[in-house]
């Protein structure tokens, strides 16, 4: 599949790998947002969250658990961050394979703002 989080996952495209275990591997956003931006993507190939289905519910639930593991890890917890999914086209989703970004080490902007 060509798939550019999938390669990753086989270890045939590098990252900057920060977790891993069997269901879940997180990484370097390679374009970082903020002093801290790291995805964290389940290893099963979900396109996007419009196709998660009953049997995700606890992978889900995991990712976020996971970001909050980094966070901690990384010290932000405190003054806090950013959890995002971007979904697909309105949403600005560019990688079709699903990833939790998680952003921080400083202040952020809201990127949407009242209509
Ligand atoms: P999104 O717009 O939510 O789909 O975000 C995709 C993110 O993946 C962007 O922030 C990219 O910088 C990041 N990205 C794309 N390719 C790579 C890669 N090979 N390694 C690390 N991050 C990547
Ligand atoms: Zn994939």
């Amino acid at each position: 599949m060509d798939c550019i989080f999938c390669k990753i996952i086989k270890k045939e495209v590098p990252a900057d790998i920060v977790y891993e275990d069997e269901k879940i591997i997180a990484f370097k956003d390679i374009k970082p947002m903020a002093p801290v931006h790291i995805l964290i993507i389940p290893k099963k190939h979900i396109p996007a969250i419009t196709d998660i289905k009953e049997e995700d519910v606890e992978l889900m639930g995991r990712l976020i658990f996971v970001a909050k593991k980094i966070a901690d890890d990384l010290t932000i917890s405190k003054q806090g961050y950013k959890l995002l999914f971007r979904v697909k086209e309105h949403g600005g989703q560019e990688v079709n394979h699903i990833h939790l970004h998680l952003i921080g080490g400083a202040p952020l902007f809201e990127d949407i703002h009242p209509i």
